[in-house]
């Protein structure tokens, strides 16, 4: 008869934990100077990671300053442009001379734009598949050999509950996420073997800037109220009628880069209010 400590008996959840405690101290967050990623940057600060972010908004620098000195912990702004790559790997490079290592990476920058197929415009369609997938190919290959090397890592892809599923008008939109998914789970295949974690988290609705646009433009395309736009169209799919919040979207990356989700790869989870469970 086996002992009860045999190997298996004795293996015990590692302790939920982030930052230094984990080995795991930098993440570099695209898109993360509003909205869903600034949420996530807060929630990665919170429990002590040096944070790279990166956006376009113009006061980008500023607002990683404040981060750093709120939360004492070091941080590094990179406004490159997702859609070239030069400038990707340059941040890349910049974040892992700046920290020493990039151990979480979080391809959150996405866009958006609404139009019905026939009248879709080439150049929105080109520009989503570029922010929204194909930047995140680039970022992942450029952290990747580090993260063999060190037999670690952490890649987070804010997908969408359109990664999931579709909506009429959002062709490039949906497209894209889906093939995030895809990415998402092709990197937890090849990272499987180095201790390299992919996920996708899948988001209903959550109120940032990229929202409040739809929220205007349907307004206006509908002739219907603002408050109409979000209970009789956005809230309607979400089965919970609030939206997401981006602190429960930072909790939910935290725990993937922690060790207790070291099980926990090529998963695409909604975070959804139930949208995705009809
Ligand atoms: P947002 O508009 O508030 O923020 C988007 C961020 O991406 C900004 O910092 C912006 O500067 C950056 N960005 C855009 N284009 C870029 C480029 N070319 N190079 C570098 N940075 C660029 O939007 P959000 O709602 O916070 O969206 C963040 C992510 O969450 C997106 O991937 C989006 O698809 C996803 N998401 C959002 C919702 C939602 O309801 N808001 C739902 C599901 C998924």
């Amino acid at each position: 008869m086996k002992k009860s400590s045999d190997k298996n008996s004795r293996q015990k959840p590692p302790a939920l934990r982030g930052g230094m405690g984990s080995g795991l101290s930098t993440v570099l967050i695209t898109g993360s100077t509003s909205g869903v990623g600034l949420g996530i940057a807060k929630e990665f600060a919170k429990a002590g990671y040096s944070i790279i972010f990166n956006g376009l908004e113009s006061n980008g620098e500023a607002i990683a300053k404040e981060i750093g000195k709120k939360y004492k912990v070091n941080t590094y702004f990179s406004p490159a442009n997702m859609l070239i790559p030069s400038e990707i790997s340059a941040m890349v490079d910049e974040g892992m001379s700046k920290f020493g290592s990039i151990d979480v990476l979080i391809n959150n920058a996405g866009i958006q734009y609404v139009s019905q197929i026939e009248d879709f415009p080439s150049e929105k369609w080109n520009d989503i598949i570029g922010v929204n997938l194909t930047a995140a190919f680039y970022t992942s290959k450029a952290v990747w050999k580090a993260m063999k090397e060190k037999k670690k890592g952490r890649i987070i892809n804010i997908a969408s509950v359109h990664g999931l599923a579709a909506s009429e008008y959002k062709a490039a939109y949906v497209a894209s996420k889906h093939g995030l998914v895809g990415l998402t789970k092709v990197l937890a295949l090849e990272g499987a073997p180095f201790g390299i974690t992919a996920n996708a988290i899948c988001p209903g609705y959550v109120k940032t800037p990229l929202v409040e646009k739809q929220i205007s433009e349907q307004s206006k395309a509908h002739n219907i109220s603002e408050k109409d736009v979000i209970n009789k169209i956005m809230l309607t799919k979400h089965p919970i009628k609030e939206f997401v919040c981006c602190e429960s979207i930072g909790a939910l990356a935290l725990f993937l880069a922690s060790d207790t989700a070291s099980m926990i790869t090529g998963t695409a989870m909604p975070i959804d209010g139930g949208w995705s469970a009809q």
